[in-house]
């Protein structure tokens, strides 16, 4: 059963690392990176930990 982490607030719910039930992250932690040479926003930044949920 999957369990919520509190400090992980999320709500990709097409990730399959999401907390079905709420919108939090299951990971016990996370990578966050960026894809830009100088980020300069929050559209700037990525969860890398991301895994697409299918079905
Ligand atoms: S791995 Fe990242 S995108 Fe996926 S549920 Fe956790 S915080 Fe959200």
């Amino acid at each position: 059963m999957e369990k919520a982490n509190h400090s992980i607030h999320c709500t990709v719910t097409s990730c399959t690392n999401h907390c079905s039930c709420e919108d939090y992250c299951s990971l016990d932690s996370i990578q966050v990176g960026t894809h830009e040479g100088n980020p300069s926003m929050d559209q700037c930044t990525d969860c890398q930990s991301f895994v697409k949920k299918h079905g």
